[in-house]
């Protein structure tokens, strides 16, 4: 098999597009056309291949898909508008009144609110800490569905226990959504921890550039949907590994509508291609960042996988790659939180994460603002966290830019 950015860079091609393109170009037309009423027919029955309406599919979109699914090792994606739509689309199809979550409990800001919503409509969720299984384990009930954890948590990078999730869930029929937004498949590939479905925002590192908003679910084929009791009669068809991704589909994506634009794909598509590239020089700035700003005395602490005392150190070693991109530190009491970021310069003080520019945040006031104190403290977030998404600058101007805003 090639290396996975060969795989990347050809997969448009080898799929043999009009005129030798090497690009899938950008599609825009909403409906397609068919040989005869019969064909018709046939596409919209699932009995052929083939292009119904553009809110379920599109040929660029389809090509991000398919390329997602290589990246993953998964055998079938669907694209969103947004991470947060392929989040919610999956859960809205997949759960009832009445089922139970069990979620990680360091949890991206938005994903958290969204649980929090699914509870109020009688889907309960239990957040727990999820680097320990027995603490997954021990909030699973007879009615918990789902287990949903992210691979790196956000903003204080604690490692989730991957291998040992996915053991537990495979043993008692549980499905397991790893969300490898922090990771990307570059770093961690979640089908080696068993996952069901992987969720990725596209927005993140895949894009890659900051330019494009999109979200993605792959079908990782380890989940025994012919088992599952909340599969439609309808998709209770062919190969049961595909009933779960086709339900959120049909169910999902066909009904909620939050399908991703042909324009976003095709950003998103040429940005996936130095996915490997930028992660390579991001990982690498970042654990230099961090072990600088350990070593600084006016910095109480940071939390970054890559560094030895970080309590999941091992575990990030054996499981990834390299260590992530996104760090976190804590100023000393001495540094005054909102002179530290007025002073930065290169750094740009903004949300979002895996763009190419370094980006920094203070998370307790802005993100994690609406969770309030209670919670924040529940997830080791102090008032002076700040957040950095490290860009692939050239490092010294990142180090020289944050030793000149210590003032
Ligand atoms: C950003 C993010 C999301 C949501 O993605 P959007 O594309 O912004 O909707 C979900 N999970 C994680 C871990 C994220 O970082």
């Amino acid at each position: 098999m090639k290396g996975f950015t060969t795989q990347i860079v050809h997969n448009d091609r080898l799929a043999g597009i009009e005129h030798g393109s090497v690009h899938k170009p950008i599609h825009t037309s909403v409906a397609f056309g068919y040989e005869d009423t019969r064909e018709l027919a046939a596409v919209f029955q699932g009995k052929k291949p083939g292009f119904t309406y553009g809110r379920q599919i599109n040929p660029t979109v389809e090509a991000l898909e398919n390329k997602i699914s290589v990246m993953e090792n998964g055998l079938r994606t669907v694209c969103f508008g947004t991470g947060m739509a392929a989040i919610g689309t999956a859960f809205f199809a997949l759960l009832r009144h009445g089922d139970h979550v069990v979620s990680s409990a360091f949890l991206f800001g938005n994903t958290n609110s969204l649980f929090n919503s699914f509870a109020v409509q009688g889907v309960d969720v239990s957040f727990v800490d999820a680097t320990s299984v027995e603490a997954v384990a021990a909030a699973v009930t007879p009615k918990t569905r789902l287990v949903f954890v992210e691979t790196i948590a956000n903003p204080r990078t604690q490692v989730t226990a991957l291998k040992e999730i996915g053991e537990y869930c495979a043993q008692h029929g549980l499905i397991y959504v790893v969300d490898n937004t922090m990771t990307s498949p570059y770093l961690f590939q979640p089908a080696k921890v068993q996952a069901s479905l992987v969720v990725n925002s596209l927005t993140k590192y895949i894009g890659g550039h900051g330019n494009a908003l999109g979200g993605a679910i792959t079908e990782m084929g380890h989940f025994d949907w012919g088992s599952y009791a909340h599969i439609y009669e309808d998709y209770r068809s062919g190969n049961p590994q595909m009933w779960g991704i086709t339900q959120i589909k049909k169910k999902g994506l066909r009904d909620f509508g939050a399908s991703l634009a042909a324009e976003a794909a095709h950003h998103i598509s040429v940005g996936a291609e130095t996915l490997a590239l930028r992660m390579e020089r991001q990982c690498t700035n970042a654990q230099t960042l961090a072990e600088y700003l350990y070593a600084h005395d006016q910095v109480r602490e940071v939390f970054y996988p890559g560094l030895p005392h970080h309590p999941q150190y091992q575990r990030s070693t054996e499981l990834f790659k390299h260590a992530g991109a996104i760090l976190s530190f804590e100023l000393a009491p001495s540094v005054d939180l909102w002179d530290f970021m007025d002073r930065l310069q290169v750094i740009i003080r903004s949300t979002n994460l895996g763009d190419n520019r370094t980006l920094a945040i203070p998370v307790a006031h802005t993100i994690y603002y609406e969770m309030g104190p209670e919670r924040r403290a529940s997830m080791g977030i102090e008032d002076s966290l700040i957040r950095v998404s490290v860009g692939i600058e050239d490092c010294g101007d990142l180090i020289d830019d944050i030793n000149q805003a210590f003032g």
